[in-house]
């Protein structure tokens, strides 16, 4: 048993202006990792998602359309929109993911579960989510036994980035669809590619009050199919 934590990067940085649709960004970076069912079963701790915030079925929604940008590779620049996966939603879980406060050393994420806690700061670096994955060597494959996502519970997040209220608040979809990337096998793309690209870390403000990554750019596609 192997586990991966992968961490969607904040640390504020980045350009300003506008992200753009992608479409002629080819930047993809692959992990060594990728599902093998062809449909993905995934649970949420509702125990965990903060007060005052969203509603459990807001954050299912939230997730479950974030899954749907990749099972449908939603892109603006008229791709291919399948690559033979599917997932589906079994239910509310009690546990706990696998993902440690500082992700890492002992990480065992076998729950498919998504949930939200307190994340240390890890590297130089703040986070707003963790994937972990348990992958097995199978015939020279590293197979996705299953995966973990951990959400910081102290961040502001929105289902509604257009608003004029949005006030400074992380679109839930757009971080869960970069955290979904990593399940399905794709690595993060360090700062300096498009931010376009969905799978580009290290620019928290494009995911505020924007909703463009909520969509995949070229990129994120070519990987997908580059792997299925
Ligand atoms: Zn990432």
């Amino acid at each position: 048993m192997e586990s991966d934590g992968q961490a969607f990067a904040d640390d504020g940085s980045g350009v300003t202006g506008g992200v753009g649709d992608g479409c002629n960004e080819e930047s993809r970076k692959l992990l060594n990792t990728k599902v093998k069912e062809e449909t993905f079963n995934w649970r949420i701790n509702f125990s965990t998602i903060p007060e005052n915030n969203l509603s459990n079925t807001e954050v299912q929604d939230a997730f479950q359309a974030a899954h749907t940008n990749w099972t449908h590779l939603q892109n603006p620049c008229g791709l291919s929109d399948t690559f033979g996966k599917s997932v589906s939603f079994a239910g509310g879980s009690d546990a706990n993911s696998g993902v440690q406060n500082t992700p890492g050393v002992g990480d065992i994420c076998n729950h498919d579960l998504y949930d939200f806690i307190s994340l240390n700061s890890f590297g130089a670096l703040d986070n707003y989510a963790v994937t972990c994955i348990n992958g097995k060597l199978d015939q020279g494959d590293n197979i996705v036994q299953s995966a973990d996502v951990k959400y910081r519970q102290s961040t502001n997040y929105t289902i509604r980035p257009g608003d004029p209220d949005c006030n400074n608040a992380v679109d839930i979809e757009s971080l869960a669809t970069h955290e979904f990337g990593h399940v399905w096998g794709l690595d993060d793309l360090i700062q300096g590619h498009s931010p376009a690209l969905t799978m580009t870390t290290g620019g928290g403000y494009r995911i505020r009050c924007n909703s463009a990554l909520s969509s995949l750019a070229k990129g994120d596609v070519l990987g997908i199919k580059a792997k299925y």
